[in-house]
């Protein structure tokens, strides 16, 4: 602000902005801490199929979302602090934990479900951990200490960074070569474009909840996703509505077009001990071409 403001002029230095960046510089010092201490954990999300009304459909995945709890400050959404984590240089750290954890309950629910485990396992990345050069190896890695097939794990980016940077672009051609789905993450927000997909390396588009909150009452809104749906099955991409917080939400986006929902309304994200017996409760889902249950002795 200081700065718009221009050379020679004053500018009163907010105690409100004070507190903003010594906020800011604890939570990046108790970050640190967090690692060590274990405060961080992994909370999942289904996404399901839009099956017919009322129809229960199987879980054809789980996106982990990650949370820490802070010994003072109680539960942090990752909205505050990825950020720090990135400017900190402890995203890839961050990054690990959460792969790392994610695929091993992934596996685990494999072993105690059987058939009804999740189809298959989304985990976002951020625009740092594409700019990081040993991502691809370290992925690589995890599957491989956790014995799971690469079909079965998806990497969630937004778009802006995929599209422009070419160091990110190479970064996604190589996690696809291992072989695992690539989503594109908010579509509709920031820089998106329906003329730029087909560039992309990704599988899936999750339209961004802003468009789902608006489609009851507009219809540009619901243009935009008939559009986005249009063009992803023309390129053999899958769609997912995300943010779905009421049943009527849900019957629209099926109605146009979309194949998979997340939201409030099937389910909050939980813990993955909570989220166990939801799962055992539903029928199977669909799995992915390559068999996810692949026990090595
Ligand atoms: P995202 O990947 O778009 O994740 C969806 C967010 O929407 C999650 O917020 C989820 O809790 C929330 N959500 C789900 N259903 C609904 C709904 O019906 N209504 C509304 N209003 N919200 C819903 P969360 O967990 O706070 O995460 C926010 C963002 O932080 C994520 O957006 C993702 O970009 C980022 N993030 C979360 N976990 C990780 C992580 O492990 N690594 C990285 N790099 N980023 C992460
Ligand atoms: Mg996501
Ligand atoms: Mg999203
Ligand atoms: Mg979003």
């Amino acid at each position: 602000e200081a700065k718009r403001a221009g050379r020679g002029r004053w500018v009163l230095f907010e105690p409100r902005m004070q507190t903003q960046v010594v906020q800011r510089a604890t939570l990046e010092a108790d970050l640190h801490e967090a690692l060590v201490r274990d405060e961080l954990f992994v909370v999942y999300q289904p996404v399901l199929a839009l099956g017919g009304p009322g129809a229960s459909t199987g879980c054809a995945g789980v996106e982990a979302l990650v949370r820490w709890r802070h010994p003072e400050r109680g539960l942090v959404a990752p909205g505050q602090f990825i950020g720090v984590a990135e400017e900190a240089g402890l995203i890839g750290a961050v990054g690990l934990f959460v792969l790392r954890s994610a695929c091993e309950q992934y596996m685990r629910w494999q072993l105690d479900l059987g058939p009804q485990a999740p189809g298959v396992l989304a985990v976002n990345l951020s625009v740092a951990q594409l700019r990081q050069p040993d991502l691809v190896d370290q992925v690589g890695r995890v599957l491989a200490d956790c014995a799971m097939p690469a079909a079965c794990l998806q990497l969630e980016v937004t778009e802006s960074l995929a599209a422009q940077d070419p160091t990110s672009l190479a970064r996604l051609r190589g996690l696809k070569a291992l072989g695992v789905g690539l989503v594109l993450d908010d579509f509709g927000t920031g820089y998106s474009s329906l003329s730029c997909l087909h560039q992309l390396p990704v599988d899936t588009v999750k339209i961004d909840r802003s468009f789902i909150a608006e489609a009851e009452r507009s219809g540009y809104h619901r243009a935009l996703i008939e559009a986005t749906v249009r063009v992803a099955r023309t390129l053999r991409m899958t769609t997912v509505a995300e943010g779905i917080e009421t049943a009527a939400q849900s019957a629209l986006v099926q109605d146009l077009g979309c194949d998979l929902g997340q939201g409030y309304w099937h389910c909050r994200p939980l813990e993955a001990e909570a989220l166990t017996p939801w799962l055992a409760g539903r029928p199977a889902p669909r799995r992915p071409a390559a068999p996810p249950l692949q026990l090595v002795s």
